[in-house]
């Protein structure tokens, strides 16, 4: 069997081990910059924006504006496709930017903004067990 390899950087053809990617170190360090420095971009990207909306809801939180216009939010360039996590209540949902969070309810032009509970998510997980395995068998003998 023939396995017609190319190096994965500059295509030359690959001679060796069938596993081979790159034809040497410096092709095998110029492909991995590359595609590791697209995913370190888009985290970087993703953490800037994340970082000006939570400057954002700071600003206001602090300034004592604690409900606001989505507009003004908008004109800030807020940007609500982007929150570390969601809480569903019961009439409305919670958008999570690290420790603010805003809450807004359905079809409403105004968020509420606030501190965010920051050990919910340790409190959760304390809480929850795991069902006992060994108690379900011998139940059901
Ligand atoms: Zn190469």
């Amino acid at each position: 069997m023939i396995i017609n390899n190319n190096c994965l950087e500059c295509s030359d053809m690959l001679r060796g081990r069938v596993d081979k990617k790159f034809c040497s170190d410096s092709c095998r360090n110029v492909y991995n910059n590359r595609v590791n420095g697209n995913v370190n971009n888009y985290v970087r990207n993703v953490n800037n924006v994340l970082r000006k909306n939570r400057r954002i809801l700071e600003s206001l939180f602090r300034l004592g504006d604690k409900q606001v216009h989505k507009g003004l939010l908008i004109e800030m360039e807020f940007n609500f496709q982007y929150f570390t996590h969601k809480k569903f209540n019961r009439d409305s949902v919670t958008f999570c930017i690290y420790d603010y969070e805003y809450s807004t309810q359905e079809n409403s032009k105004y968020v509420v903004i606030s501190l965010a509970d920051l050990n919910v998510d340790t409190a959760r997980r304390k809480s929850r067990k795991l069902p006992d395995y060994n108690q379900f068998r011998l139940d059901e003998l």
